[in-house]
């Protein structure tokens, strides 16, 4: 398997992991977007979030939720973000799912999302197609 996050969960190449069980691996991003960005991964091959079954995705989801608040008490910091690249026209660039966990401090001014104005019809238009999703 041609997948970096497959070498680095089989040990063929190095990275700083701060955590791992029978099912997931934690390691340091090697480009942080601020100290403490981690990535949290399966250590079975699935390339996106989606193609995930439910159960899957929720235990993921289960496993972030334990790691992150350990970081930021571990790194002093206030907060985080939780976030999850799905498919390269969200910026996925590695295809093997992963959580990144950015963890955040007062003053870091790193600014993600910028929200954008949105006319009223087109926001009404966009809540017409999805308001029957179940
Ligand atoms: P994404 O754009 O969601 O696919 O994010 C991939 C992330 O993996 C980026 O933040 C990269 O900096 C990170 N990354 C790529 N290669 C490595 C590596 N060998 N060790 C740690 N992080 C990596
Ligand atoms: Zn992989």
């Amino acid at each position: 398997m041609d997948c970096i996050f497959c070498k680095i969960i089989d040990k063929e190449i190095p990275a700083r992991i701060v955590y791992e069980d029978d099912k997931y691996l934690a390691f340091l991003d090697i480009n942080p977007v601020n100290k403490g960005h981690t990535l949290v991964i399966p250590k079975d091959h699935v390339a996106t979030y989606s193609e995930l079954d439910n159960e899957q995705a929720a235990d993921m989801a289960k496993k972030a939720h334990q790691l992150a608040p350990q970081i930021v008490q571990a790194l002093g910091a206030k907060g985080f973000n939780l976030c999850l690249n799905n498919g390269s026209v969200a910026g996925q660039i590695i295809d093997h799912v992963h959580f990144h966990i950015i963890p955040r401090f007062g003053g870091d001014n790193l600014q993600l999302w910028p929200g954008k104005e949105e006319e009223i019809d087109l926001l009404d238009e966009t809540f017409s197609k999805l308001k029957e999703i179940k």
